[in-house]
């Protein structure tokens, strides 16, 4: 059987977090698809070839979680044929046998527009950029600026903008704990099986 749960929204809201939390109670696997993304950005070289070229390998680099992969990333997202070469591997993934948990910024909008499950986390900039300040450390102004403009980036490109599908259910963790947001989700996607 598949059953996707299409996971979006913007930087640091805790879609991560609730996305492995989604797949261990449910039994299914996980992607997160900004990895794909931040390998083509740290790639380097014509991201285009990069994104038609990406191994596992690629992904497995020890670099990708860094601000800078962060920032390349969101600017490699932008090229319609890099998100054009990423499709593929995405929509099959999603349609693994067991079902799947993608975590992105269009997976419920582009990649599983069908998906039965589309949950939009946000957060307001201040508290993900605190968040993310905690796991990166350095200047919490800069960490802001930077959540702000890939924020911008992210939600303003012409091709697959970030933004919750129409019939996606938002999640908003600002006054929440990591607790109460994976409550809220899986309360979320059992809802939605009953029906
Ligand atoms: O989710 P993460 O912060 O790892 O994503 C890094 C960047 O990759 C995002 O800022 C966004 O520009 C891009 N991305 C995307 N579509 C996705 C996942 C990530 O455009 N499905």
């Amino acid at each position: 059987m598949t059953f996707t749960v299409a996971v979006d929204g913007p930087a640091a809201a805790g879609k991560g977090t609730i996305s492995r939390a989604l797949a261990a109670q449910f039994g299914l696997a996980h992607l997160d698809t900004g990895l794909l993304y931040r390998a083509v950005g740290a790639k380097g070289g014509d991201p285009i070839v990069a994104a038609r070229t990406l191994t596992t390998e690629d992904l497995q680099r020890d670099d990708l979680r860094s601000m800078a992969a962060s920032e390349a990333a969101s600017k490699v997202a932008v090229i319609p044929e890099v998100r054009a070469a990423l499709l593929d591997f995405q929509r099959a993934f999603a349609a693994r046998e067991g079902g799947a948990v993608l975590d992105g910024r269009d997976i419920g909008t582009v990649i599983c527009p069908d998906a039965p499950v589309k949950l939009f986390i946000t957060a307001s900039p201040e508290v993900r950029a605190h968040r993310r300040w905690l796991e990166v450390g350095g200047n919490e102004a800069e960490v802001l600026a930077d959540v702000i403009a890939r924020d911008e980036r992210d939600r303003n490109r012409a091709d697959a903008p970030l933004k919750p599908a129409a019939d996606a259910v938002i999640i908003d963790t600002s006054a929440l704990d990591t607790e109460a947001a994976i409550a809220r989700a899986i309360a979320t996607v059992n809802a939605i099986r009953a029906t």
